[in-house]
C-alpha cells in the first residue's frame, strides 16, 4: 500500500487531503511551490528540501492547484512518472486550451473566440452579443480577472494572447459536478450540487442539488469523457450553467473543489478521501449521501469561538490571516431534509449570509429569509 503522497501547493485543500490522508495510514506532506519549502502532514512548519529527495521519497505526488509557477522544479514534479495528471494541468489552467477541448469532445460551454484585442471590442460585441465575459487565460478565479462588455469603452487594455471572450449566459442557477478516476480508469460522482456566488466568490452550496437527477446522467457522461480523455487520476470538478433549457459547463478544476466541501460531512466518503484513493489505487466506492448539506464558507471574517457553538455545524478554519474577501474556512451542516437544513443554515451568523440569494433552500425570492439575510453585516 502507498504510505507517502506528496501535495503540490500549501493551502487549505492539501491540508484537509492531510486530513483525509491521517485516517488511510496516508502520509501526505505539502509542497510551497513558490518557496520551494515542504510543510509536512498539517504542521504549518516548513523545511528546506531537495528536489531529487522529493522525487524519490514520495511514489506519488498530486496538486491541490492548477497555477503553478513556471520553475525547473515544477516541470520536474508535473512530468515525473509519480504525478499522474500532466495532460489536465497542461490543458485546463488555461482558458483557451480548455475551451478547445470542450468544443472538440463536443461538451456544450457558451460560444467563444479568443480575445483579438481592444481595438476590435466592436466586432467582438457584434458576434457575442452584449455582457460578453472578458476572461483571463491563465491565472484568473474567484471572478478576479474577468470583465463584462457592453460598449466598446470596456475593453481592458488586454493583447490577444492575454484573454478569450464568451458569451453571456442567463443562468437560473450554477451548478457543479464533482467526480473521481482512478489509475485504471474507474470513476465515481457525487450527485450534482447548487452554489450561490456573490461578487465572484462561492459563498453556499447546497448538496444535492433540488430538482436536479434529471441532469446528472449528463453531467456525470460530459465529466468522465473529459477525465477519460485527458487520462486524469484524482478529484475533478466540473462547474456549469443551468439554464433551464440546457446545461452549459462553465469551467473545469483538475483538482478538489471548494464546492465538494460539503462531502466531508454530507457523504460516506469526503472528496479528500476519494482524491487520495483515486490516486493511490485504493478501490472506489461510489459516494453515498444521507440527507441534504450544506456548506458556508467564512469569508474575510476573523475567527469567532461563536462557531463553535451552533449545534451540528462542522467547522473548518483554516488557520490563514485575516484579509477582506479571503476565504479562510467553511461550516458544514446537515439536516434530514431541505426544511431542516434551511433552519439551520439560517440560524448561522448574519454576515456569513450577507447578500446571498437563500432561494437554493427552498424559499422564493423577498421571502423572510432572503430579505433578512441580505441586510448588512455590522
Ligand atoms: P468563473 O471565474 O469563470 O468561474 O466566473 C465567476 C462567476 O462569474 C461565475 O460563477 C458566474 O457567476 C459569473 N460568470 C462567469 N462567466 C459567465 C458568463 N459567460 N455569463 C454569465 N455569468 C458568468
Amino acid at each position: 500500500m502507498i504510505q507517502r503522497v506528496l501535495v503540490i501547493g500549501s493551502g487549505q485543500l492539501g491540508l484537509m487531503m492531510a486530513e483525509a490522508g491521517s485516517r488511510l495510514g496516508i502520509v501526505v506532506d505539502r509542497l510551497d511551490p513558490e518557496q520551494e519549502t515542504l510543510l509536512p502532514g498539517t504542521s504549518d512548519r516548513r523545511y528546506e528540501v531537495r528536489l531529487d529527495d522529493l522525487l524519490s521519497r514520495y511514489p506519488v505526488i498530486t496538486a491541490e492547484r492548477e497555477h503553478l509557477p513556471d520553475t525547473p522544479w515544477m516541470s520536474a514534479l508535473l512530468s515525473s512518472p509519480e504525478f499522474h495528471a500532466l495532460s489536465a494541468y497542461r490543458q485546463l489552467p488555461d482558458r483557451l486550451s480548455q475551451k478547445s477541448l470542450l468544443d472538440e469532445l463536443r461538451v456544450p460551454t457558451s460560444a467563444w473566440m479568443p480575445w483579438p484585442g481592444a481595438d476590435q471590442a466592436a466586432d467582438v460585441l457584434a458576434r457575442l452579443g452584449q455582457g460578453a465575459r472578458i476572461k483571463r487565460r491563465c491565472g484568473g478565479y474567484d471572478g478576479r480577472g474577468q470583465w463584462r462588455l457592453d460598449t466598446s469603452a470596456d475593453a481592458p487594455q488586454l493583447g490577444p494572447e492575454e484573454a478569450i471572450v464568451e458569451s453571456h449566459v442567463s443562468f437560473r442557477r450554477e451548478l457543479s459536478l464533482v467526480g473521481g478516476r482512478s489509475v485504471a480508469g474507474e470513476k465515481v460522482f457525487y450527485p450534482l450540487v447548487e452554489n450561490v456566488h456573490h461578487e465572484g466568490i462561492l459563498r453556499l452550496t447546497v448538496a444535492p442539488a433540488r430538482d436536479a437527477q434529471h441532469w446528472q446522467a449528463r453531467a456525470e457522461s460530459w465529466l468522465g469523457l473529459i477525465m477519460d480523455r485527458l487520462d486524469y487520476t484524482g478529484v475533478m470538478a466540473m462547474e456549469l450553467f443551468d439554464t433551464g433549457d440546457e446545461l452549459l459547463v462553465n469551467e473545469l478544476a483538475p483538482r478538489v473543489h471548494n464546492s465538494g466541501h460539503w462531502s466531508q460531512t454530507g457523504a460516506s466518503l469526503s472528496q479528500f478521501d476519494l482524491h487520495l484513493r483515486c490516486v493511490t489505487g485504493l478501490p472506489l466506492l461510489r459516494p453515498e449521501v444521507h440527507g441534504v448539506a450544506a456548506m458556508a464558507n467564512i469569508i474575510g471574517e476573523p475567527w469567532s469561538a461563536g462557531w463553535y457553538r451552533m449545534p451540528g455545524v462542522q467547522v473548518y478554519w483554516y488557520g490563514k490571516e485575516v484579509r477582506p474577501g479571503r476565504k479562510l474556512g467553511h461550516l458544514n451542516i446537515c439536516a434530514p431534509d431541505l426544511a431542516g437544513l434551511a433552519e439551520r443554515v439560517m440560524a448561522l451568523p448574519p454576515a456569513l449570509l450577507c447578500g446571498i440569494d437563500l432561494t437554493v433552500l427552498g424559499g422564493c425570492p423577498g421571502d423572510r429569509a432572503t430579505a433578512t439575510l441580505n441586510r448588512k453585516s455590522p
